[in-house]
């Protein structure tokens, strides 16, 4: 068996997404997920130019053989961009060879340790009745488990809580800069307590509940926020520090019980090493997209596992279908999952991208369909192209530059 076409397909069908198809000589295809939100091109230029020619005529099967190849083979290691393109053929290499064996993926990785996979969703809100709303929303989804991202008052505009106008007035859909957000440290930390406060009085105490800090604060910042929110009892306090920094958590550590998760903008295992080996987290957050595919993630959690340290995969609205049912695969066989981070997608977009995933009753699973269980409609993809777009950014009150 060999490689005969490494296609990459850019759509849009209402965010964009980057799938790399790869096809073999008895045509069998293979999908991998490539998508970096904010910079797809970048990731499409490094697959049709350098990656996707490289796969011709190999033997589809060799997965950890491609994979070393491509991370070794470039010399220039790691970084987003090469690990979302490797990560698209060792997801669409993996999606051949479990169609060929006519399994579903999860099965070549050890088979099901759980019957289900338990998801959390994403409610917001700028004020206490419309979080609480949108809690009550997730909860009729049938969500179980659920982050809650609140508005601070005096901020017009933070993260994970939708609103029509940004801080410099331009609309969030105008897309030829990046949407300005604005952010006050002191502030936020004076005000989510009293979030959780409200939200544990609401809902009682058997609910999960989740926070995403989105590496703004601090060590020192992070460690009060952790203690604060000790008597609200959260499943997990989400990038409180910036991500680049390992020994930051070792304070925060130092000074809380909340349990800490971290590791979305990950892209190798180097990045969790101080983490994992000191104990430093509880939950590893990478998305099988941005962290070079099945193999290595299947790795981390091998790792993580020996020092009790769950798997959480990182799983919002721009990791694609593709992506999203690699992580289920995943999801079902390691023995040291935490949990999933699951949004869902639009219609539109779960039309682009059929697939045999299924969520019900706040869990999922990838369904037993050969391979990832994904199908890519290229008509529908083509009628959707690429639209220019970026990430927000964001500044304090004097205007400088914060961590987004
Ligand atoms: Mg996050």
């Amino acid at each position: 068996m060999k490689i005969v076409d490494a296609k990459v397909v850019v759509t849009s069908p209402g965010r964009n997404f980057v799938t790399l198809q790869v096809t073999t000589d008895d045509g069998v295809t293979g999908l991998g997920d490539a998508t970096l939100n904010g910079r797809e091109l970048a990731v499409v230029s490094y697959l049709r130019d350098h990656v996707a020619p490289l796969l011709i005529g190999r033997d589809p099967h060799r997965i950890e053989d491609a994979w070393q190849y491509l991370y070794r083979g470039a010399y220039w290691r790691r970084g987003p961009v090469t690990m979302a393109a490797i990560a698209a053929v060792d997801v669409a290499l993996w999606d051949i060879k479990a169609k060929v064996a006519g399994l579903p993926l999860y099965q070549l990785l050890g088979g099901a340790s759980r019957d289900r996979i338990r998801a959390y969703g994403h409610a917001n809100g700028s004020s206490l009745p419309e979080i609480f709303d949108s809690v009550r929303a997730l909860q009729e989804r049938g969500y179980q488990a659920i982050r809650i991202q609140s508005g601070v008052p005096g901020l017009k505009s933070v993260y994970g809580v939708h609103t029509t106008t940004s801080v410099d007035g331009s609309a969030p859909d105008v897309l030829a800069r990046p949407v300005v957000e604005d952010w006050d440290t002191a502030a936020y930390l004076r005000y989510i307590p009293r979030v959780f406060e409200a939200v544990r009085n609401e809902f009682g105490p058997d609910l999960p509940l989740l926070h995403d800090a989105h590496h703004r604060l601090s060590p020192i910042e992070a460690a009060r926020l952790g203690k604060d929110l000790e008597p609200y009892d959260l499943f997990w306090l989400e990038d409180c520090t910036p991500a680049e920094d390992q020994e930051a958590l070792r304070l925060v550590r130092q000074h809380t019980t909340t349990p800490l998760a971290i590791g979305e903008v990950f892209n190798t295992v180097f990045d969790y090493q101080t983490l994992i080996d000191d104990r430093l987290i509880d939950y590893v957050r990478s998305a099988v997209t941005h962290f070079g595919g099945v193999s290595p993630m299947k790795k981390l959690f091998d790792y993580a596992g020996q020092r009790g340290i769950k798997s959480a995969i990182h799983g919002p609205e721009d990791i694609s279908p593709v992506g999203m049912a690699a992580a289920l695969h995943l999801d079902l066989a390691v023995h040291n999952f935490g949990i999933q981070e699951y949004s869902g997608h639009t219609d539109l977009t779960n039309e682009v991208f059929r697939h045999a995933y299924t969520f019900d009753d706040g869990y999922l699973h990838p369904g037993e369909a050969p391979g990832i269980g994904v199908e890519l409609d290229d008509e529908l993809a083509a009628a959707h192209p690429y639209e220019p777009g970026y990430l927000p950014v964001n500044r304090l009150q004097d205007g400088s530059v914060h961590d987004w």
